[in-house]
């Protein structure tokens, strides 16, 4: 047996055990004290410590900050952080995760969605020896129209992406200090946590809880928003709409192929030629190649803009602010 394999098989062996809670927040002043109510209790319960909550504010526009700030300056355990304008849900929990310093980091959303109360299961479960615990969202308290779309989405990047994306699987979970810098390590812009998550590989393993409804405020995610992370994870993760660009430009040169030797065989062992009786075919052909055309050089600009905005190696993010008051050991 090589030692090295063992190494690297046990993670926490000592009893200091460190719990970071990772919360990206916009706009939700309604939300933070109960928040961080709530979040404190459950890391109070939690054996050893000292614990932390890393909240990062993602260039709120309302109290949120102020809120945040305050906090952070009475209790040790509470980090915040603001940014200079909004980045957006992924890139705030990059910040939130560039900040924590535990053995194992709970990512959570900061509308109460996610119960801080299931965290001791997840930990029980992590340190278990699974790198990622993540939860399953059972009894989604969303309307039809929004769960008949997360559904559909989840089918879509499993059959397109080479990625078993766990069905109902928010971003909610706890993840382990190794699969964290993993995360970290990645350069992409355009991250797409749960999918990046399960692509690390490592034991991974599903919990189901029930999903609340908002505490209160209002989704941040317009149907457009979540559109465009239903994109990156499909765009990130697939390459198979570029390669359908081809199979679809195969499959119409070879109809064309067939269709001129058809007219050539008539016309020459026949002697009919090919009438003006075919218009219709002919205006259905060209309307219907430009569409594909045009829909494949939209496909093709949306890597294209990916790259790009990958080539630009922008930070994720910028920070404003940060305010800790915690005794800044080993770091
Ligand atoms: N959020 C953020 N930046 C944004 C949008 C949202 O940090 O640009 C935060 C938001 O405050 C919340 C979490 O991300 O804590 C999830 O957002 P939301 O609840 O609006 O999304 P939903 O649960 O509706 O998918
Ligand atoms: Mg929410």
């Amino acid at each position: 047996m090589e030692p090295s394999l063992l190494q690297g098989g046990t993670e926490v062996v000592s009893n200091a055990l460190k719990v970071s809670i990772a919360i990206p927040v916009y706009n939700e002043e309604s939300i933070i004290e109960e928040l961080l109510r709530r979040c404190l209790a459950v890391l109070d319960s939690l054996p050893s410590g000292p614990h932390e909550i890393v909240l990062v504010d993602d260039g709120s526009s309302d109290r949120t900050w102020a809120l945040i700030s305050h906090a952070s300056a009475l209790d040790g355990r509470i980090v915040g952080i603001t940014l200079s304008r909004n980045f957006g849900h992924q890139a705030a929990i990059g910040a939130a995760l560039d900040h924590t310093s535990g053995d194992f980091v709970v990512v959570m959303d900061g509308d109460l969605q996610d119960p801080p109360e299931a965290i001791p299961d997840l930990l029980a479960e992590a340190q278990k020896g699974f790198d990622v615990v993540y939860v399953v969202r059972v009894g989604r308290k969303e309307n039809v129209w929004l769960r008949t779309c997360y559904s559909l989405f989840y089918r879509l990047i499993t059959l397109l992406a080479d990625l078993q994306l766990p069905m109902g699987a928010g971003d909610f979970a706890i993840m382990s200090r190794r699969v964290v810098d993993l995360v970290r390590q990645s350069p992409e812009r355009q991250r797409y946590l749960r999918g990046l998550r399960t692509w690390y590989g490592f034991q991974q393993k599903g919990l189901e809880i029930e999903r609340n409804a908002r505490h209160s405020g209002r989704s941040k995610y317009s149907l457009r928003r979540l559109l465009r992370l239903a994109f990156d994870g499909v765009f990130a993760f697939s390459v198979v709409p570029i390669r359908l660009a081809t199979a679809f430009g195969m499959l119409a040169v070879s109809c064309s192929v067939l269709f001129a030797v058809y007219s050539l065989i008539v016309k020459v062992f026949f002697g009919k030629s090919q009438s003006p009786e075919g218009f219709t075919a002919l205006i259905f052909a060209i309307t219907f190649l430009s569409g594909v055309q045009l829909l494949f050089l939209g496909v093709i600009g949306e890597y294209i803009g990916r790259i790009y905005e990958e080539v630009k190696q922008r930070p994720h993010y910028i920070v404003k602010q940060v305010i800790a008051t915690r005794a800044k050991h080993g770091e």
